[in-house]
């Protein structure tokens, strides 16, 4: 079945084990198989890689990619999808099916999905982690962001997520899609987008439209941040209001540390007015201001 998802393929496959699709769990599968190729081919797999898939849906994308790489993992939250991607994967000795929702909470994955990860990146030398992915949209911000600050970093992730979310990845400073997540990810990251896609690409057809993105880790980048975690909630906290003005997010935020003097010689010193706002920050003057705060506490 490898790369052959179509829609009377699934339609006779659903029926036969009585299966609907839901679009809570953005149950859409890619019908376009160039389009699948494209998604694996942006990813340049290597027989040292060990893939990380999350939403094995019937395994199709997973046939795809297993034989170019040294193991895939692949998560799967819907039991009777679980049932049918292990029905069509199991001549597939490298691909570890695992079955439960990929995220304890909003901020971490299920500890074992770490751990198997773990496993199979420790089982060759040079193995390296990348995601590869048709992601289930309502939860590909965070599995895109916690993955940067897991145990196991990906040095590539190439995926299909929603167009709006793709245009937030690449988003430059002072646009109304510049955010927490265009920071967080371009301060460790190189981000491309390599394809727009319809959603007739897609079967059920989903309301939006989507995007294939290739994000490369750039570990120089990554190493100007010092403390990953803080920087990621200072980010965070500054975009909670994108509206309000740098000083009295950072005065709300910072109440209980520092005072309100403080803030405002900390933003001088940085260069910026005291009108500025989060949105008209680029990553380095972010860094700087968030070490300047972190320095102070
Ligand atoms: N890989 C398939 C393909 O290429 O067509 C299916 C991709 S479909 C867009 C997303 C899949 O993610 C669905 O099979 C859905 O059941 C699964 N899923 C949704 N939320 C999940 C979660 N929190 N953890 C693990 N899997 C999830």
């Amino acid at each position: 079945m490898a790369g052959q998802q179509t829609i009377s393929y699934l339609t006779r496959r659903f029926r036969e084990v009585g299966f609907e699709p839901v679009s809570r769990h953005g149950q859409n599968f890619l019908i376009d198989m160039n389009l699948q190729r494209l998604l694996v081919d942006a990813a340049q797999l290597d027989y040292d890689d060990v893939v990380l898939e999350v939403g094995t849906g019937t395994g199709a994308l997973t046939a795809l990619v297993a034989p170019q790489v040294a193991a895939v993992v692949t998560v799967e939250i819907d039991e009777r999808l679980f049932q049918m991607a292990s029905d069509e994967l199991v001549d597939n000795a490298n691909v570890t099916l695992l079955k439960f929702d990929v995220l304890k909470n909003k901020n971490h994955f299920d500890p074992r999905l770490m751990e198997v990860l773990g496993e199979r990146l420790a089982a060759g030398s040079g193995r390296q982690l990348k995601l590869v992915a048709n992601l289930p949209y309502s939860v590909a911000t965070p599995i895109i962001s916690n993955l940067l600050s897991s145990p196991h970093v990906p040095v590539m992730m190439v995926a299909t997520v929603q167009k709006e979310m793709a245009e937030r990845l690449i988003a430059q400073p002072g646009t109304k899609d510049y955010g927490a997540l265009s920071i967080w990810i371009q301060s460790q990251c190189r981000v491309e987008i390599v394809r727009l896609m319809a959603p007739s690409v897609f079967w059920p057809r989903p309301k939006v439209e989507s995007a294939i993105v290739r994000i490369d880790l750039e570990p120089e980048r990554r190493s100007l941040v010092p403390d990953l975690e803080f920087f990621h909630s200072f980010v965070r906290g500054l975009f909670l209001h994108r509206r309000k003005l740098l000083r009295g997010v950072l005065h709300a935020g910072y109440k209980n540390q520092l005072t309100k003097p403080q803030i405002d010689n900390l933003i001088e010193k940085q260069g910026l007015q005291a009108d500025a706002r989060a949105e008209q920050l680029g990553i380095e003057a972010m860094l700087a201001l968030c070490e300047a705060v972190r320095a102070e506490l």
